[in-house]
Parts: structure tokens; C-alpha cells; sequence
């Protein structure tokens, strides 16, 4: 956090020593009150989106009571989400052919209006396909979260875990289709076979294995190694940053975050104890549910040192 010195106009300065850049408030702060962000202007003092507005493509209806509070809520869910992959220096830009990455914000059709040209209901799911990430906005009202974190039998729902989930899919495409799955392979299982449509089917027919917990994050991560890759990805997100975190406001020394995974991880493992019991004295869901195993901990390596490369 640092102090903005004003400068006249619209525009302020960061007070970093060596910094001193001229900064104007994203757009979506200065008028719409759902960013905190600033972006570098040179002297016209316009407001632009900052480089997580930018990649919202779609926004809530905001004729509909409630739909700003929740674009705000995901909006402030992406940023943090973001800022973790800045931390492992991981580009989510488009230059250099890579896949664009982009956001659509998307509620359910209303019932009660004319919504006839969609035909088969037009259900949002929350889902990636080709660099764009879907969130039901749904999901930001809380109370339809616990209801669905309840139904779905998970210990966990949150607004930053569906973007650190979907945007392991984003980098599937990017860092292992045709570069390392022979290897993603041999620790995830086969994509290809089953193929995802079957296997989804499958887990919503039977359910997770017995032992799931011996090899997988979440029962979820067991349905596909599709999925096992964007949860694990997404555990691989809550390490980072509650290391990060932890290490700034001096509950642990800071954490050299680009250490071997074992040691990241014993030192998660001990925070993850300590925090866990902190939100149970306070009658609140464990922040970190789950047990890393062996098996566990061989796939998080396989994707620090894919992070590490990248
Ligand atoms: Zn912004
Ligand atoms: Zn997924």
C-alpha cells in the first residue's frame, strides 16, 4: 500500500521512493466505484481501465438491483487473483500469439420477462473455452454460494477460488497442451481417455472414488484430469499467496516464493494449521480444507516448476 500525493487535476503521484509516477484512478474507480486500481497516464489525465478492468468483456445488467454490488464482488475477486500471478511473474497478456484471456460477468435470464430467444433456458455456466472465463453472477451472492457449497458437498466455495480454478484451465491451454503432457499425463492421467463429456457423467452418476483423498486436492479434482489440474492449480494460488500475505504482515519471515515446492509447502502446512484454528475459535470454515499428500504434492511441483519455466 502506498500513499498518492496529489498533483492537481485528477491525476496524483505514487509516493514510491524511485517511482514518483504520474497515476490516475482506473476508470472503473473513478465512476463506477468497483476497482481500486491505477494506471500510468501521460499528461492528459484521462482515465483508462487498469489491466484487470481491460480484460472484462461482459458486465452485469446493471438496470437490476444488486447486479453493481455484484460485478464489485468479482471485480475485487479477479484483482486478487491477478495479483498472485504477477507475484509468480506469470503473463496473462495476449502479445506474442498467445491466447487472450478475457472475462464475461453473467446472470441467469430473469423469470418473468421475455426471454423466449433463448432457447434451452440460456443457463450461465461458469466454465473457460478459449482464453474466455464465464462466472455466473450468481456466485457473488453469498448466500446462493453456501447453498450451493452445501448441496455440492465441498468444503470450500469462494469468488477468488472460481477464478484461481478457471484460470488454471487458461493456462493448461497455454503452458501444457502441446508442451508438457506426456508429463502432465503421467501424474494427472490420461485426458483423452475417458474423454471430459464421459467422465463428467460419470462422477455426477457415481460420485468421487473411495480414496480420493490419497490423490487428489477436492472430490471435484477426481472427476477429470482436467479438473485436477485446475484445482490443484487453484491450491497452488492459495499456497502462493497465503505465503505472501503471511510473510507480510509477520505472521511467518517472508518467503522466498521461488523456493523448492517441499519447502513452500511444510511451511503452508504449519500457516494452514495455525489458521485453521484461529477460524474454528471463531466458529468459521477452515481456510485450508484440504491434506496434501504425496501424490498431492508431486502435481504442485509439476506445476511450481511449469510456473518457475513459464
Ligand atoms: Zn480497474
Ligand atoms: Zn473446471
Amino acid at each position: 500500500m502506498t500513499a498518492l500525493d496529489p498533483s492537481g487535476g485528477d491525476t496524483v503521484q505514487c509516493s514510491c521512493t524511485g517511482c514518483r509516477s504520474t497515476i490516475v484512478k482506473c476508470k472503473n474507480y473513478a465512476f463506477e466505484k468497483v476497482c481500486n486500481w491505477c494506471v500510468t497516464t501521460d499528461s492528459d489525465g484521462q482515465n483508462q481501465l487498469c489491466r484487470s478492468c481491460e480484460l472484462t468483456n461482459v458486465i452485469p445488467d446493471l438496470s437490476v438491483e444488486g447486479n453493481k454490488q455484484r460485478w464489485a464482488k468479482l471485480e475485487e475477486a479477479k484483482r486478487r487473483m491477478l495479483y498472485t500471478l504477477d507475484l509468480l511473474n506469470l503473463s496473462f497478456d495476449s502479445q506474442n500469439g498467445q491466447l487472450p484471456l478475457s472475462f464475461e460477468f453473467k446472470g441467469d435470464p430473469i423469470v418473468g420477462h421475455n426471454w423466449h430467444h433463448l432457447a434451452g433456458g440460456g443457463q450461465v455456466f461458469t466454465g473457460h473455452a478459449n482464453g474466455v472465463i464465464t462466472i455466473n453472477i450468481q456466485e457473488a451472492d453469498s448466500v446462493q454460494r453456501e447453498q450451493t457449497r452445501i448441496q455440492m458437498g465441498e468444503d470450500l466455495r469462494t469468488l477468488v477460488g472460481h477464478f484461481r480454478h478457471e484460470i488454471g484451465h487458461y493456462y493448461w491451454e497455454r503452458l501444457v497442451a502441446g508442451r508438457s503432457e506426456s508429463e502432465f499425463v503421467s501424474l494427472f492421467g490420461d485426458h483423452t481417455n475417458p474423454g471430459y463429456a464421459e467422465a463428467k457423467d460419470a462422477y455426477y452418476a457415481n460420485g468421487p472414488a473411495v480414496d480420493w483423498e490419497q490423490h487428489y486436492v477436492t472430490k471435484y479434482a477426481s472427476m477429470h484430469p482436467w479438473e485436477d489440474f485446475a484445482e490443484t492449480f487453484a491450491a497452488y494460488q492459495d499456497i502462493i499467496s497465503m505465503l505472501d500475505t503471511a510473510g507480510h504482515v509477520g505472521l511467518i519471515e517472508p518467503v522466498d516464493l521461488t523456493a523448492q515446492t517441499s519447502s513452500l509447502i511444510s511451511t503452508y502446512q504449519r500457516l494452514g494449521m495455525a489458521v485453521n484454528e484461529l477460524n474454528r475459535e471463531m466458529g468459521l470454515l477452515d481456510p485450508v480444507p484440504f491434506v496434501l499428500t504425496g501424490a498431492i504434492n508431486q502435481k504442485v511441483d509439476f506445476i511450481h516448476a511449469l510456473v518457475r519455466g513459464a
